[in-house]
């Protein structure tokens, strides 16, 4: 019989990929299921990036590119980093992969050996501890409570580095809170870090562009240059542009860090796609109206369903500053007990009895490292939304 390696039991799979897969399951019994698990962008590709990728393939870019991506697209991610960042970045300085995941994923491989720390503020994105250990690495969960909104703040960053820290993991906007990092606090982060030369950051900034501010998010090599040289910004196309199932993500770091990467991509993948490659640069060069409107089109969702889940008594959420999830406090129906006898021990049990009696799936906050809480995804239509809410309240309700 196959016994898989450590590193596969060691980790699980995507509690997201598996929700999404158990709502596939029941709609194929004939279920309707009002799905809020959703970690993608609803809307199409724009057209425009369409039309880029089948120029691409018209001019025959159909063949292996260079490791570290088209010249066309590294002119285009440069410019992006430069942007966000204000600082330039060479071309030694920027890797280009399958998706932000992959990339994020063989940082994790180029740098951990075993016992090294990797720092994870919760809650976090499902995929950074089950990375860590894939790769050796010991995560350290930092639980951060919604009263600091779910960030970290300096002492707790501070009490939570060793020596064993390699990196820290910030993520910004968040996945699943919707938190977003002002400049000070960044600034408070980067005076500890300043402390600790041998800690490097990640900062996965994939979500930047959907936010609900009239400024931009600020990045952490914005607020601290000097940092420059220990920090990886790790961003891709999939969430501004709708764009998840090209695979294509990059990061822009240290000269030295990047090789390692790169020299790890040439023996697993080559490069990354050169259709996606064409497709990456129309879009992050091209019209950018899409993101104006689809980030519109969040915020009037967002609005919705956070007022929406207010108004229900047990439930309380924060209004989220970006991407397009809410992280719903559910601690007032813990305790109670469903039409059929069965007790809410925990978000868990809650998101159970929400996908069984209203039909709505959410993913549990134990998922994310800090429950009891549930996670909605409004990259869904308006009305989804509001079905869904008068059928999460109509469950919470029925609770006695
Ligand atoms: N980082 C976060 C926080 C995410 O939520 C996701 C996708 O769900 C990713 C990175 C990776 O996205 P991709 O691999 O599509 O670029």
């Amino acid at each position: 019989e196959f016994v898989p390696a450590s590193r596969v039991t060691r980790i699980k799979s995507s509690p997201s990929v598996a929700a999404a897969a158990r709502v596939r399951e029941l709609k194929a019994e004939g279920r309707r299921i009002l799905d809020l698990t959703v970690g993608e962008p609803d809307f199409d590709t724009p057209q425009h990036i369409k039309d880029a990728a089948i120029a691409a393939i018209g001019r025959g870019e159909t063949k292996y590119t260079s490791v570290t991506g088209t010249p066309e697209l590294q002119r285009a991610i440069l410019q992006t980093l430069e942007r966000k960042t204000g600082q330039p970045y060479t071309p030694a300085e920027i890797t280009i992969g399958g998706g932000g995941k992959q990339v994020i994923f063989t940082a994790f491989m180029a740098t951990l050996d075993a016992g090294d720390e990797v720092v994870i503020p919760a809650p976090y994105w499902v995929s950074y501890p089950d990375m860590v250990l894939a790769n050796e690495g010991t995560p350290v969960i930092v639980p951060c409570s919604e009263e600091t909104g779910f960030k970290l703040t300096p002492e707790v960053l501070a009490a939570a580095l060793t020596d064993r820290t390699k990196w820290v993991i910030l993520n910004t906007p968040s996945n699943p809170t919707g938190a977003v990092y002002s400049r000070d606090e960044l600034a408070g982060l980067a005076a500890v870090l300043r402390e600790h030369p041998s800690v490097h950051v990640l900062t996965d900034e994939i979500y930047d562009e959907i936010h609900f501010g009239a400024e931009p998010i600020t990045s952490l090599v914005a607020v601290a240059p000097e940092l420059k040289d220990r920090v990886l910004v790790t961003n891709g196309v999939s969430k501004a542009y709708a764009m998840t199932g090209w695979r294509l993500g990059y990061a822009g770091g240290p000269a030295t860090l990047v090789a390692a990467i790169n020299k790890l991509q040439s023996q697993m993948s080559s490069c990354p796609s050169s259709v996606s490659q064409a497709a990456a640069a129309a879009a992050l060069t091209g019209d950018q109206s899409f993101v104006r409107e689809s980030v519109a089109v969040y915020r009037e969702r967002r609005d919705a369903a956070v007022a929406g889940l207010n108004a229900i008594e047990g439930l309380h959420c924060a209004t989220p500053d970006g991407a397009f999830y809410a992280y719903v406090n559910c601690g007032g129906v813990i305790g109670k007990t469903t039409p059929g006898g069965q007790l809410i021990a925990n978000d868990e049990d809650f998101t159970l009895y929400l996908l069984d009696a209203a039909s709505v799936a959410v993913i549990q906050g134990s998922a994310y490292g800090v429950g009891p809480y549930f996670r909605i995804s409004y990259a869904t239509g308006l009305p989804v939304i509001e079905e869904s809410i008068a059928a999460i309240e109509k469950s919470v309700l029925a609770l006695s």
